[in-house]
């Protein structure tokens, strides 16, 4: 692994055609029974090479076994409903038909630890797993049990925590909690969000990360970007108490987007894992763009704290344009490499 700004990714991957349609959210499977699990190793295996082909540092299971980053983690709980639906606006921007708590929730059996075990027998590199964060599951569901979201919110910490305790045992070595909810339910992260999240990381010894985004390529996001004004200032609202908390990574959007990166010194001291590749455009970045989005970053982050990464999950993009950013990715950040290098034997 590179020691100097080791590269990664938010998450998913694009999934290959004999798997599931290309370029779709919610996804339906082509396969079923035990040609799905075989399928969904055999696609987890493509993904983690063209990671690896493309000189990425820290890998993931590009999200290949799963149809969505927070669907299919609560397709395993007891006490959700999901015959039975009800429209609501999912972070405030755009209606969805999700299920319903129906009881109390609670997770039956592991959820990703086998397929964390299979990812793990592949490769020697650290990986990084993916869960949904608390804010964001309760956001994806309609509560008839609970009626309160910091209750339902607390109850799925507590089966996080029970998750990521044994994905950590599996011998992942960051989980990542996935909550764009933070970007938009300012008061809740503060009064609890944060709390929740606190709760799921509790007692792991393995690195803890959080990755906050403007959200994937898709038209409601692209659209709720544009009513955002010219500079977005959304980040300033959660990171000091983010920076207070005992999270150690915090995966941000950066490139093409109209956050000041200057409001990454509100988080100084934790590592940042920096978007530098656009997950909305299917224009694949120059390896000199980057950099500069990450020499900016640089600016605002220790250089031993830096890890560039892609600005959320490139589940909706075709693949060819997928490798191509994973490529520039690694390029622009050995660029910036050698210019820390030549600058210390300088000095
Ligand atoms: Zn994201």
């Amino acid at each position: 692994m590179s020691e100097l700004l080791p590269t990664s990714t938010a998450g998913s991957l694009p999934k290959p055609s004999w798997l599931a349609e290309p370029e779709k959210l919610w996804s339906p499977w082509k396969l079923e029974g035990g040609a799905l699990t075989e399928a969904k190793q055999d696609a987890l295996r493509v993904s983690l090479s063209e990671q690896q082909s493309a000189g990425i540092d820290i890998v993931s299971d590009g999200e290949q076994t799963r149809q969505h980053f927070v669907t299919t983690f609560i397709e395993h709980l007891s006490g959700v409903d999901f015959e039975k639906r009800e429209t609501v606006r999912i972070r405030d921007r755009y209606d969805a038909s999700v299920p319903t708590v129906v009881g109390a929730v609670s997770r039956e059996e592991p959820v990703f630890v086998a397929d964390a075990k299979f990812l793990r027998q592949q490769t020697d590199s650290p990986i990084k797993w993916a869960l949904p964060g608390p804010m964001t599951m309760i956001d994806t569901l309609y509560d008839a049990h609970y009626k309160s979201r910091e209750k339902l919110a607390w109850e799925f910490a507590t089966i996080l925590n029970q998750e990521a305790k044994e994905l950590e045992a599996a011998g992942v070595d960051i989980i990542q909690f996935d909550e764009p909810a933070f970007n938009v339910f300012f008061e809740e992260v503060n009064d609890w969000g944060i709390a929740a999240l606190e709760r799921a990381v509790e007692g792991l010894r393995c690195e803890t990360a959080v990755h906050i985004c403007y959200g994937y390529g898709i038209k409601a996001n692209t659209d709720w970007k544009k009513t955002l004004g010219s500079e977005w200032r959304q980040y300033e609202e959660t990171f000091p108490a983010i920076q207070a908390s005992n999270i150690d990574m915090v995966s941000l959007e950066c490139h093409n987007s109209h956050v000041p990166l200057d409001l990454i010194e509100l988080i100084r001291g934790k590592k940042v894992m920096v978007g530098a590749i656009d997950v909305a455009s299917n224009i694949i970045e120059q390896p000199e763009e980057v950099a500069a989005t990450l020499r900016k970053a640089l600016q605002f982050v220790d250089v031993d704290k830096l890890y560039p990464c892609t600005n959320c999950g490139m589940a909706p993009l075709s693949r060819e344009v997928a490798r191509g950013k994973l490529r520039a990715l690694s390029a622009g950040a050995e660029i910036v490499r050698r210019e820390l290098t030549a600058s210390r034997v300088a000095a």
